[in-house]
């Protein structure tokens, strides 16, 4: 049986920066994805992922995304290959809402500068935009977006340059402790290593069923429309955006990657799936959330649409990250339940993940991510 200081499960956003630090800092690490690296049947896949400051969820991630974009931009450096493309990002919604005054708050305790716009000067300022003159806006220059899948594939190919094997096309259908370490069986075969990383996305309480009830997996639908201005929506016209309104939260990005101007709504229409059985069609209700809102919010980018696609959100019962060791085994940690607002961090993900399998511990702060927030469920 070969024999691995580290094994992840799951090679996608988390599990590629994780295999990337373990292998830079000289461990012997196997990483195993059930698919294709990279591939279009989890989480992060659609070309784009908002990447900001404002993080109304909380203001305890900004440090995290701090340290996210410094790593990205590393990463960058090193493949000497555009993986962010800044564009400012806008977060708005009523005055009074925590989704407005919560993105203020995390700017405002981190020091980082923003503008509040009312949604008319936010129209003026950038013409893509048909937001209600009540409608605050907080607009911070340094949002813009990631390139999912030439992230993993960087961390990849830069793991696989440190040393780091990885089998795509191998599914993990157990694991065991064995020992002060861990024995993991695939479709292919048994592999024996001293730590195990869970980083398995959508799957994560198929791995690990302590987490059946705490991540759950979701269906959404990204869609592309072809705008009718061009120029309104462009990386250097548009800021990426996220509108908390009376339809429901939306978010947004620039033409870039594929034709068309893209848009997804949080918790589409709030189907929960077994990852496994996720239906990948898509139906005309499906578009229809996405065009009443791009209709009223971005008219001139209601034209027809290019293309339309599922992915998963893997959704906590807080809505924050759960990143620990497993509660029964140390040399065993995980991070799931990245609530849809996960890829901006994997970057910073992965050097946390590399920190509990070498040392049990990391110097960033977890406390929002402990699993025993959950213990009274
Ligand atoms: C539509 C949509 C929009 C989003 N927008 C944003 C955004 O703008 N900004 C942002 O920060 N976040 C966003 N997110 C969230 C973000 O994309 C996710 O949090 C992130 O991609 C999760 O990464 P992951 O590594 O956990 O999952 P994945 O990248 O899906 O990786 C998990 C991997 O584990 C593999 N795996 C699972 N089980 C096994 C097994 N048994 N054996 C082998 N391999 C296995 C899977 O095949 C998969 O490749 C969005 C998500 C979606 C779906």
């Amino acid at each position: 049986m070969n024999e691995y200081d580290a094994i992840v499960i799951g090679v996608g956003g988390m599990g590629s920066a994780t295999i990337y630090h373990l292998a830079r800092r000289g461990w012997r690490v196997l990483g195993l994805e059930q698919f294709d690296v990279p591939h279009e049947m989890g989480s992060s896949h659609g070309h784009s992922r908002m990447i900001r400051y404002t993080l109304q969820e909380h203001p305890s991630y900004v440090p995290l995304v701090r340290r996210a974009y410094e790593l990205w931009h590393q990463l960058e450096n090193a493949s000497r290959e555009l993986l962010l493309v800044t564009t400012g990002s806008i977060r708005a919604g009523h005055a009074e809402s925590e989704f407005f005054q919560g993105a203020v708050a995390a700017c405002e305790q981190h020091n980082i500068p923003y503008q509040v716009l009312t949604g008319t000067e936010t129209n003026r300022r950038f013409p893509g935009y048909r937001l209600d003159h009540d409608i605050s806006a907080v607009y911070q220059a340094d949002g813009g977006f990631l390139l999912p899948e030439r992230c993993i594939v960087n961390h990849a190919s830069a793991a696989l340059e440190a040393g780091a094997e990885v089998h795509g096309r191998e599914r993990v259908l157990a694991w065991e402790p064995s020992g002060e370490g861990v024995i993991v069986r695939t479709n292919k075969g048994s592999y024996r290593a001293g730590r195990l990383v869970i980083t398995a996305g959508a799957w994560a309480s198929a791995v690990v069923p302590a987490l059946s009830q705490l991540a759950v997996a979701e269906r959404q639908v990204l869609g592309w429309f072809q705008p009718e201005r061009p120029e309104h929506y462009r990386t250097d016209t548009f800021p990426v955006f996220g509108l908390n309104v009376d339809e429901g939260r939306f978010y947004g990005f620039p033409v870039f990657g594929v034709p068309g101007f893209k848009v997804g709504r949080t918790h589409h229409r709030g189907q929960a799936v077994d990852p496994d059985q996720l239906d990948r069609d898509i139906y005309d209700e499906d578009e229809a959330v996405l065009r009443q809102f791009v209709e009223r919010y971005f008219p001139a980018a209601a034209g027809p649409a290019l293309s339309l696609k599922t992915c998963m959100f893997t959704n906590s019962p807080d809505g924050h990250f759960m990143i620990d060791l497993h509660p029964d085994y140390p040399q065993v940690s995980l991070a799931a339940g990245f609530s849809g607002h996960g890829f901006k961090f994997a970057s910073v993900v992965g050097e946390i993940m590399a920190d509990l399998a070498i040392f049990g511990e990391t110097t960033h702060d977890l406390s929002l991510f402990r699993l025993d927030r959950f213990e009274n469920r």
